[in-house]
């Protein structure tokens, strides 16, 4: 996702720490105390915008859930959602989804998405793809035994490299989509970038895969 640097951007994170952790450092093994409650975690990696985040969360309150990105200005305007939708069980985190073993102990997470990850179409940015195996081995510290990754995405060629990347790790591909918007799947909440490519009709791939 690409977005113009936005001012003020820092500023609005430091200014809301409700819900943007500024020291995610130490929320790591006490995530359930941030959140005051004892509900599974679930995190998205590369969130944008935040609008699966937000509607994630508003869908399903039983649920913690943190949006990821690196991008300060990108992350800024998922808060923009997050303070208008009001709820009590979302946070923001501005760090590298490559450092996640520094801000989530082993197991903490739940479960994870990704949602229309950077394609790094070219071979030699292949280990910048959020689904290369070192990403995978972080992704496998951080959630627990059987935990799974849902992966949506509209580029195919990101979506073959990636179920060759899950099943080359030994990972189980539980359920693959070809098409997730004509197939049956319920409670679809759309990204931004989904609700994008899909109106100009592009195919939506998702897969869920688990590791074992
Ligand atoms: N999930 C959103 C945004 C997709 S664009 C949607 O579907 O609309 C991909 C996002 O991933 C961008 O916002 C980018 O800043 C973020 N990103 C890329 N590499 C990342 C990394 N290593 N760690 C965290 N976020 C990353």
């Amino acid at each position: 996702m690409r977005v113009r640097k936005r001012k003020g951007a820092e500023e609005h994170l430091e200014n809301n720490p409700q819900y943007v952790i500024l020291n995610p450092e130490e929320a790591k093994g006490r995530w359930r105390e941030v959140f005051g409650n004892d509900n599974p975690v679930h995190i998205e990696v590369g969130s944008g915008k935040g609008a699966f985040i937000t509607g994630m969360a508003a869908q399903n309150p039983q649920i913690n859930y943190i949006g990821i990105d690196i991008q300060r200005s990108v992350l800024s305007y998922a808060l923009d959602k997050v303070l208008a939708s009001n709820l009590p069980n979302i946070k923001l985190l501005l760090v590298d989804g490559s450092s996640l073993t520094n801000y989530f102990a082993d197991g903490e997470v739940d479960l994870m998405y990704l949602n229309f990850s950077d394609p790094w179409p070219k071979t030699r940015h292949e280990k910048r793809r959020l689904t290369y195996g070192s990403f995978l081995a972080t992704y496998e510290q951080i959630l627990p035994a059987e935990g799974e990754i849902h992966f949506k995405t509209d580029n195919r060629g990101l979506f073959e490299y990636s179920l060759a990347s899950f099943s080359q790790y030994g990972m189980i591909l539980k359920k693959v989509w070809l098409d997730l918007h004509a197939s049956d799947y319920e409670g679809n909440v759309m990204t931004e970038y989904e609700q994008k490519f899909s109106r100009k009709g592009q195919v939506i791939y998702r897969v869920e895969a688990q590791f074992k």
